[in-house]
């Protein structure tokens, strides 16, 4: 079983967030000759990186992946500055709420 570390880049579709997560990728081979590879984040397995990921900043499922390695080629990409505050309000449900003797 073949080991190999693979930076995947991110990008937010709603907040244009940039970030990397750090994959490794555990590749092995069956006995037909096909090659199965394995994502762990952190140690834990996890599906394959995809559009389907959250954003980290803002939760938002709309993300872009970049190959490994890519904004290390095009650093202009990450912008620079200050972090956007987090939003202080409270989550609200939008159901209003029942009497407590229900
Ligand atoms: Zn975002």
């Amino acid at each position: 079983m073949d080991t190999e570390n693979r930076t995947v880049p991110f990008e937010c579709r709603r907040c244009w967030h940039v970030w990397e997560e750090d994959f490794i990728v555990l590749t092995e081979t069956d006995r037909h000759g096909h090659d199965n590879e394995f994502w762990t984040l952190h140690g834990v397995r996890v599906p394959p990186p995809s559009a389907e990921a959250s954003c980290v900043r803002c939760g938002c499922q709309q993300v872009t992946t970049f190959p490994s390695g890519y904004l290390r080629r095009h650093p202009e990409v990450v912008r620079q500055g200050e972090p956007v505050a987090p939003d202080a309000s409270l989550l609200r449900s939008p159901a209003p709420p029942r009497p407590f003797y229900l």
